[in-house]
């Protein structure tokens, strides 16, 4: 248990000096499924929660190729020049599609990995849906110990991941593609909802006069969308990661939304109620980790098993046995 617990010290005293590899080691660890590690992942952990209300975190969606990593790495640098440490928690390409590689070999973001500055962490989107997971939270709280200020969680726009997403960050960025009326459409409306901010990628070259159109049909488009619970309108925009043109607008939407949010209060409501959601998340994951280490229980379903496959009883019926002899023993 002392070796554990220095272990903790040690690792989240290099943490807390910058040390990127501690922080990598640190990410490793929240993201193991071992029993043991996740013990000691809790107690760092509990080291590292609640800072205070000065970082960001940003959620920024969008479907494959609508350009979220050049996006990002514009973004990155050019948070870099105005003094900020973002980290960037995002997907591994090339485990988007079974092991294929739709994307290329093309190392994604090579100019920001280069930067001290900025952090990047890829996550298996194979391994978590749509890249984002329950242990992204634990990234999160540990790249903000490390230092960085401003944090962008990438998820890829298929719907479940974006609601993990919105559950823990400040602000919604989605990202959509230049296109008509029809197209755009197909931008999934739950997602478009969650949106606090909506971005045209590719304004530049051919593509920027379908982009002006489609930033000015998405405005009237999101005017009939509900609104959010901190009722600020949506604001719709239009960028050139390519050309780094419309990053400063962004920024300034941005910043003028997180002012709005904090000076009247709901970011801090907000990051109140991503605790008691962290809450409900933790009970589940403990529940789950009683029943899979619990032997009488594993042994119940072997017998059970043999019954449901001999018709004997019904799934349900030895599921709901199962779990009330298991109740009745806790
Ligand atoms: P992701 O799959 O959403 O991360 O998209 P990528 O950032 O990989 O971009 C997909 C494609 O769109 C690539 O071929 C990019 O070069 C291109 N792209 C991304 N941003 C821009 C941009 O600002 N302008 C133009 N013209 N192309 C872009």
């Amino acid at each position: 248990m002392t070796g554990h617990r220095s272990n903790v010290e040690e690792l989240l005293a290099r943490l807390t000096k910058g040390d990127r590899n501690a922080l990598s080691k640190a990410i490793t660890l929240v993201e193991s499924r071992l029993p043991a590690q996740r013990e000691t992942a809790r107690s760092l952990i509990k080291q590292v929660t609640d800072p205070d209300f000065r970082t960001r975190r940003i959620a920024i969606s969008g479907a494959p190729g609508v350009g979220k990593s050049t996006f990002i790495e514009s973004l990155g640098l050019y948070l870099i020049d105005k003094g900020h440490k973002p980290a960037i928690l995002t997907i591994d390409p090339s485990s988007h599609f079974s092991g294929g590689s739709i994307l290329g070999d093309r190392t994604r973001m090579e100019e920001l990995s280069k930067r001290d500055e900025a952090y990047i962490r890829q996550s298996p989107s194979s391994q978590y849906l749509g890249g984002v997971s329950r242990r992204t939270r634990e990234s999160i709280f540990l790249c903000e110990a490390a230092g960085y200020d401003t944090i962008l969680v990438e998820t890829v726009g298929v719907g479940q991941s974006e609601y993990l997403a919105a559950d823990l960050t400040d602000i919604f960025v989605l990202l959509v593609q230049p296109g008509s009326g029809d197209e755009l459409q197909g931008v999934k409306k739950g997602v478009m909802e969650m949106a606090d901010i909506l971005v045209v990628t590719k304004a530049d070259g051919p593509l920027e006069k379908v982009a002006q159109q489609s930033r000015r049909e998405l405005r009237n488009a999101v005017h009939i969308l509900q609104s959010k619970s901190h009722g600020f309108p949506r604001e719709v925009c239009s960028v050139s990661a390519r050309e780094n043109r419309g990053l400063d607008n962004f920024w300034k939407l941005v910043s003028s939304f997180l002012k709005k949010i904090t000076d009247e209060g709901y970011l801090q409501a907000e990051r109140h109620n991503q605790k008691a959601i962290w809450l409900t998340d933790v009970v589940d994951e403990l529940w789950l980790e009683l029943l899979k280490n619990n032997d009488e229980i594993q042994s119940l379903i072997k017998t059970s098993s043999e019954a449901v496959k001999n018709n004997d009883i019904h799934v349900y019926d030895a599921a709901f046995e199962i779990m009330s002899r298991r109740l009745r023993n806790l």
